[in-house]
Protein backbone atom coordinates (compact mmCIF):
# COMPACT_ATOMS: atom_id res chain seq x y z
CA UNK A 1 0.00 0.00 0.00
CA UNK A 2 1.17 3.30 -1.03
CA UNK A 3 1.24 5.76 1.71
CA UNK A 4 -0.42 9.09 1.15
CA UNK A 5 3.37 11.30 1.88
CA UNK A 6 0.87 14.36 3.57
CA UNK A 7 -0.84 11.94 5.73
CA UNK A 8 2.76 10.55 7.11
CA UNK A 9 3.89 13.74 7.49
CA UNK A 10 0.75 14.52 9.45
CA UNK A 11 1.13 11.40 11.41
CA UNK A 12 4.61 12.31 12.50
CA UNK A 13 3.50 15.64 13.30
CA UNK A 14 0.95 14.69 15.72
CA UNK A 15 2.87 12.29 17.62
CA UNK A 16 5.73 14.85 18.28
CA UNK A 17 3.47 17.30 18.90
CA UNK A 18 1.75 14.54 21.83
CA UNK A 19 5.64 13.91 22.43
CA UNK A 20 5.83 17.69 23.47
CA UNK A 21 5.82 18.53 27.10
CA UNK A 22 2.84 20.75 28.44
CA UNK A 23 3.79 24.20 27.43
CA UNK A 24 6.27 23.52 24.87
CA UNK A 25 4.63 26.69 22.18
CA UNK A 26 8.32 28.38 22.38
CA UNK A 27 10.44 25.25 22.02
CA UNK A 28 8.65 24.08 18.89
CA UNK A 29 9.01 27.64 17.62
CA UNK A 30 13.18 28.36 17.95
CA UNK A 31 16.05 26.31 19.08
CA UNK A 32 17.29 26.47 22.38
CA UNK A 33 20.34 28.73 21.01
CA UNK A 34 17.76 30.93 19.85
CA UNK A 35 15.88 30.94 22.67
CA UNK A 36 19.11 31.00 25.26
CA UNK A 37 19.68 34.61 26.99
CA UNK A 38 23.49 36.14 25.22
CA UNK A 39 25.71 37.79 27.84
CA UNK A 40 25.98 41.12 26.15
CA UNK A 41 22.17 41.27 26.43
CA UNK A 42 21.35 41.96 30.12
CA UNK A 43 23.77 45.38 29.81
CA UNK A 44 21.16 48.61 29.56
CA UNK A 45 22.91 51.50 27.13
CA UNK A 46 21.69 55.03 26.66
CA UNK A 47 20.90 56.53 23.68
CA UNK A 48 22.18 60.00 22.68
CA UNK A 49 18.52 62.08 22.26
CA UNK A 50 15.66 60.70 23.37
CA UNK A 51 13.27 58.48 20.91
CA UNK A 52 10.15 59.70 20.15
CA UNK A 53 9.46 57.79 17.21
CA UNK A 54 5.95 56.73 16.82
CA UNK A 55 5.12 52.57 16.64
CA UNK A 56 4.37 51.07 13.04
CA UNK A 57 0.77 51.11 14.57
CA UNK A 58 -0.42 53.67 16.56
CA UNK A 59 -4.05 52.55 17.13
CA UNK A 60 -4.62 49.13 18.14
CA UNK A 61 -7.22 46.68 16.61
CA UNK A 62 -8.43 44.89 19.81
CA UNK A 63 -11.57 47.12 20.83
CA UNK A 64 -12.16 45.59 24.38
CA UNK A 65 -15.27 46.31 26.98
CA UNK A 66 -14.40 47.95 30.04
CA UNK A 67 -13.36 46.63 32.78
CA UNK A 68 -15.79 44.85 35.46
CA UNK A 69 -15.86 46.04 38.63
CA UNK A 70 -14.41 43.78 40.72
CA UNK A 71 -10.74 44.88 38.42
CA UNK A 72 -11.38 48.11 38.91
CA UNK A 73 -8.33 50.01 40.75
CA UNK A 74 -4.71 49.31 41.77
CA UNK A 75 -3.87 45.53 42.35
CA UNK A 76 -1.88 44.30 45.23
CA UNK A 77 -2.55 40.49 45.60
CA UNK A 78 -5.92 38.41 44.86
CA UNK A 79 -7.34 36.66 48.01
CA UNK A 80 -7.42 32.95 46.55
CA UNK A 81 -9.24 31.59 50.14
CA UNK A 82 -5.74 30.19 50.84
CA UNK A 83 -4.97 28.41 47.69
CA UNK A 84 -0.93 28.68 47.34
CA UNK A 85 -0.68 30.66 44.35
CA UNK A 86 1.53 33.21 43.50
CA UNK A 87 2.80 35.50 40.36
CA UNK A 88 6.09 36.03 39.49
CA UNK A 89 6.18 39.20 37.44
CA UNK A 90 9.17 40.96 35.58
CA UNK A 91 9.16 44.46 34.85
CA UNK A 92 10.66 45.45 30.90
CA UNK A 93 11.25 49.28 31.71
CA UNK A 94 12.65 51.32 28.97
CA UNK A 95 12.72 55.13 28.85
CA UNK A 96 12.58 57.12 25.71
CA UNK A 97 16.50 57.92 26.23
CA UNK A 98 17.31 54.25 27.05
CA UNK A 99 17.59 50.99 24.98
CA UNK A 100 17.14 48.84 28.34
CA UNK A 101 18.48 44.88 28.31
CA UNK A 102 17.22 41.16 28.34
CA UNK A 103 17.85 39.56 31.23
CA UNK A 104 18.29 35.83 29.78
CA UNK A 105 19.25 34.22 33.26
CA UNK A 106 16.02 34.75 34.47
CA UNK A 107 14.17 33.68 31.40
CA UNK A 108 16.21 30.77 31.02
CA UNK A 109 15.65 29.72 34.52
CA UNK A 110 12.37 30.25 34.81
CA UNK A 111 11.59 27.79 31.27
CA UNK A 112 14.22 25.40 32.71
CA UNK A 113 12.01 25.32 35.83
CA UNK A 114 8.76 24.99 33.89
CA UNK A 115 7.57 28.35 36.08
CA UNK A 116 4.84 30.70 34.84
CA UNK A 117 5.89 34.49 34.65
CA UNK A 118 4.22 37.59 33.51
CA UNK A 119 6.64 39.97 31.77
CA UNK A 120 4.90 43.59 31.92
CA UNK A 121 6.68 45.12 28.74
CA UNK A 122 7.71 48.41 27.17
CA UNK A 123 5.70 49.39 24.23
CA UNK A 124 9.37 50.48 23.11
CA UNK A 125 11.31 47.85 24.55
CA UNK A 126 9.20 44.95 22.50
CA UNK A 127 9.73 47.21 19.46
CA UNK A 128 13.58 47.54 20.30
CA UNK A 129 13.54 43.43 21.28
CA UNK A 130 11.27 41.94 19.02
CA UNK A 131 12.70 38.50 18.71
CA UNK A 132 12.54 38.59 22.74
CA UNK A 133 9.26 40.08 23.05
CA UNK A 134 7.87 37.60 20.65
CA UNK A 135 9.58 34.71 22.11
CA UNK A 136 8.31 35.69 25.30
CA UNK A 137 4.32 36.52 23.64
CA UNK A 138 4.75 32.74 22.50
CA UNK A 139 5.73 30.91 25.95
CA UNK A 140 2.50 29.03 27.32
CA UNK A 141 3.87 29.52 30.42
CA UNK A 142 4.62 33.36 30.18
CA UNK A 143 2.43 36.30 29.85
CA UNK A 144 2.82 39.18 28.71
CA UNK A 145 1.19 42.97 29.99
CA UNK A 146 2.22 46.29 29.64
CA UNK A 147 4.29 48.88 31.29
CA UNK A 148 3.37 51.83 28.99
CA UNK A 149 5.23 53.10 25.76
CA UNK A 150 7.90 54.57 27.10
CA UNK A 151 7.86 54.48 31.03
CA UNK A 152 5.46 57.38 31.50
CA UNK A 153 4.58 58.49 35.18
CA UNK A 154 0.95 58.77 35.02
CA UNK A 155 1.04 60.66 38.50
CA UNK A 156 1.99 63.38 36.51
CA UNK A 157 1.10 62.82 32.22
CA UNK A 158 -2.03 64.91 31.27
CA UNK A 159 -4.75 62.81 29.67
CA UNK A 160 -3.76 62.60 25.89
CA UNK A 161 0.23 61.56 26.92
CA UNK A 162 -1.42 58.71 29.35
CA UNK A 163 -3.83 57.36 26.81
CA UNK A 164 -0.72 57.28 23.85
CA UNK A 165 1.50 55.58 26.55
CA UNK A 166 -1.08 52.99 27.05
CA UNK A 167 -2.49 52.33 23.17
CA UNK A 168 1.00 52.28 21.52
CA UNK A 169 2.03 49.85 23.72
CA UNK A 170 -1.37 47.82 22.98
CA UNK A 171 -0.66 48.27 19.09
CA UNK A 172 2.87 47.06 19.60
CA UNK A 173 1.89 43.51 21.02
CA UNK A 174 -0.47 43.42 18.57
CA UNK A 175 2.39 43.54 15.97
CA UNK A 176 4.50 41.50 18.03
CA UNK A 177 1.89 38.90 18.19
CA UNK A 178 1.32 39.14 14.19
CA UNK A 179 5.36 38.39 14.32
CA UNK A 180 4.56 35.35 16.02
CA UNK A 181 1.69 33.85 13.92
CA UNK A 182 3.88 34.78 10.95
CA UNK A 183 6.63 32.60 12.48
CA UNK A 184 4.29 29.99 13.71
CA UNK A 185 3.73 29.62 9.72
CA UNK A 186 6.97 29.46 8.50
CA UNK A 187 7.96 26.66 10.78
CA UNK A 188 5.32 24.54 9.88
CA UNK A 189 3.44 24.95 13.65
CA UNK A 190 0.64 27.17 13.19
CA UNK A 191 -0.65 25.82 16.59
CA UNK A 192 1.93 27.03 18.41
CA UNK A 193 0.97 30.55 18.09
CA UNK A 194 -2.55 29.59 19.44
CA UNK A 195 -1.89 30.36 23.83
CA UNK A 196 -0.94 34.04 22.82
CA UNK A 197 -4.07 36.32 23.45
CA UNK A 198 -4.62 39.11 20.62
CA UNK A 199 -4.58 41.41 23.09
CA UNK A 200 -3.01 42.67 26.38
CA UNK A 201 -5.02 42.97 29.52
CA UNK A 202 -2.95 43.16 32.26
CA UNK A 203 -0.76 46.95 32.68
CA UNK A 204 1.54 47.58 35.21
CA UNK A 205 2.41 51.70 36.06
CA UNK A 206 5.68 52.70 36.27
CA UNK A 207 7.20 53.73 39.17
CA UNK A 208 3.79 52.51 41.08
CA UNK A 209 2.46 56.15 39.87
CA UNK A 210 -0.67 56.63 39.01
CA UNK A 211 -4.02 58.47 40.19
CA UNK A 212 -7.87 58.19 39.49
CA UNK A 213 -8.13 59.04 36.18
CA UNK A 214 -5.11 57.34 35.34
CA UNK A 215 -7.18 54.43 36.58
CA UNK A 216 -10.51 55.23 35.04
CA UNK A 217 -9.18 55.54 31.67
CA UNK A 218 -7.39 51.90 31.82
CA UNK A 219 -10.59 50.27 32.94
CA UNK A 220 -12.38 52.03 29.85
CA UNK A 221 -10.13 50.06 27.86
CA UNK A 222 -10.63 46.88 29.37
CA UNK A 223 -6.96 46.60 30.77
CA UNK A 224 -6.57 45.94 34.68
CA UNK A 225 -4.16 47.62 36.70
CA UNK A 226 -1.83 45.05 38.32
CA UNK A 227 0.53 46.33 41.00
CA UNK A 228 2.55 44.01 43.92
CA UNK A 229 2.76 43.30 47.19
CA UNK A 230 6.07 42.10 47.51
CA UNK A 231 9.08 43.87 46.51
CA UNK A 232 12.08 41.90 45.30
CA UNK A 233 13.92 45.34 45.51
CA UNK A 234 15.90 44.16 42.80
CA UNK A 235 17.02 47.35 41.74
CA UNK A 236 18.67 48.66 44.17
CA UNK A 237 22.35 47.83 43.31
CA UNK A 238 23.36 47.09 46.49
CA UNK A 239 20.90 44.47 46.94
CA UNK A 240 22.82 40.64 47.19
CA UNK A 241 20.97 37.15 46.01
CA UNK A 242 20.63 36.43 49.73
CA UNK A 243 18.71 39.61 50.92
CA UNK A 244 16.33 39.30 47.80
CA UNK A 245 15.73 35.57 49.15
CA UNK A 246 14.86 36.32 52.43
CA UNK A 247 12.48 39.18 52.07
CA UNK A 248 10.77 37.64 49.30
CA UNK A 249 10.21 34.17 51.42
CA UNK A 250 9.25 36.57 54.25
CA UNK A 251 6.63 38.34 52.78
CA UNK A 252 4.89 36.10 49.90
CA UNK A 253 1.28 34.90 50.86
CA UNK A 254 -0.95 32.65 48.89
CA UNK A 255 -2.44 35.34 46.23
CA UNK A 256 0.87 37.56 46.07
CA UNK A 257 2.29 39.59 43.10
CA UNK A 258 5.73 39.70 43.02
CA UNK A 259 7.75 42.70 41.66
CA UNK A 260 11.20 41.97 39.91
CA UNK A 261 13.38 43.75 36.72
CA UNK A 262 13.95 41.36 33.48
CA UNK A 263 15.73 44.25 31.52
CA UNK A 264 19.11 44.22 33.01
CA UNK A 265 17.92 46.53 35.87
CA UNK A 266 17.22 43.48 38.17
CA UNK A 267 20.47 42.94 40.53
CA UNK A 268 20.52 39.73 42.04
CA UNK A 269 17.27 38.37 40.41
CA UNK A 270 18.34 35.12 38.70
CA UNK A 271 20.36 34.11 41.07
CA UNK A 272 17.87 34.52 43.70
CA UNK A 273 14.98 32.68 42.15
CA UNK A 274 17.39 30.10 42.57
CA UNK A 275 16.47 29.88 45.59
CA UNK A 276 13.16 31.53 45.64
CA UNK A 277 11.33 28.77 43.62
CA UNK A 278 12.23 25.55 45.26
CA UNK A 279 11.81 27.14 48.38
CA UNK A 280 8.15 28.30 47.13
CA UNK A 281 7.21 24.66 45.89
CA UNK A 282 8.69 23.02 48.94
CA UNK A 283 5.91 25.29 50.96
CA UNK A 284 3.15 23.97 48.48
CA UNK A 285 3.29 27.22 46.05
CA UNK A 286 2.17 27.07 42.52
CA UNK A 287 3.68 29.26 39.78
CA UNK A 288 1.06 31.03 37.82
CA UNK A 289 0.61 34.07 35.55
CA UNK A 290 -1.06 37.16 36.74
CA UNK A 291 -4.46 36.62 34.52
CA UNK A 292 -4.85 33.30 35.92
CA UNK A 293 -4.24 34.37 39.48
CA UNK A 294 -6.97 36.98 39.23
CA UNK A 295 -9.07 34.37 37.88
CA UNK A 296 -8.56 32.40 40.79
CA UNK A 297 -9.83 34.62 43.40
CA UNK A 298 -10.94 37.96 44.09
CA UNK A 299 -8.52 40.86 43.57
CA UNK A 300 -7.66 43.19 46.30
CA UNK A 301 -7.15 46.17 45.02
CA UNK A 302 -6.92 50.10 46.33
CA UNK A 303 -7.41 53.66 45.05
CA UNK A 304 -4.08 54.19 44.97
CA UNK A 305 -1.10 52.78 43.78
CA UNK A 306 2.11 52.26 46.03
CA UNK A 307 5.14 50.46 47.19
CA UNK A 308 4.87 49.62 50.76
CA UNK A 309 2.33 52.42 52.12
CA UNK A 310 0.34 54.84 50.35
CA UNK A 311 2.04 57.85 49.28
CA UNK A 312 5.64 56.59 49.09
CA UNK A 313 5.96 56.61 45.42
CA UNK A 314 5.27 60.29 45.27
CA UNK A 315 8.61 61.58 46.00
CA UNK A 316 9.12 59.86 41.63
CA UNK A 317 7.26 62.61 40.71
CA UNK A 318 10.15 65.45 41.62
CA UNK A 319 12.79 62.66 40.15
CA UNK A 320 11.85 61.71 37.29
CA UNK A 321 9.12 64.05 36.29
CA UNK A 322 6.95 62.41 33.34
CA UNK A 323 9.25 59.69 33.79
CA UNK A 324 10.19 59.12 30.44
CA UNK A 325 13.50 60.57 30.09
CA UNK A 326 16.01 59.65 32.53
CA UNK A 327 16.39 62.98 34.97
CA UNK A 328 20.10 63.51 34.24
CA UNK A 329 19.56 64.08 30.18
CA UNK A 330 17.02 66.95 31.41
ZN1 LIG B 1 9.41 50.04 35.28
Amino acid sequence: MRRNPYFSCLLFALVLYAAMPAGAGAASLWTPAELAGRPEEPHPGRLGAPDLSAPERTTPLAVAAALPPELRGSIRRVDTGGEKLVALTFDLCELSDQRAGYDGAIVDYLRAEGVAATFFAGGKWMRSHPERATQLAGDPNFEVGSHAWTHGNFGVLDASRMRQQIAWTQAQYELIRENLDRLARERSCPACADAAPRTIRVFRFPYGRCRAEALDMLASMGIAAVQWDVNMMDAAKTRDASAVTRDVLKNVKPGSIVLGHANGFGHATAEALRSIVPALRAKGYRFVTVSALLAAGRPVASPECFDSRPGDTAVYDAQFGDGTVHPRRK
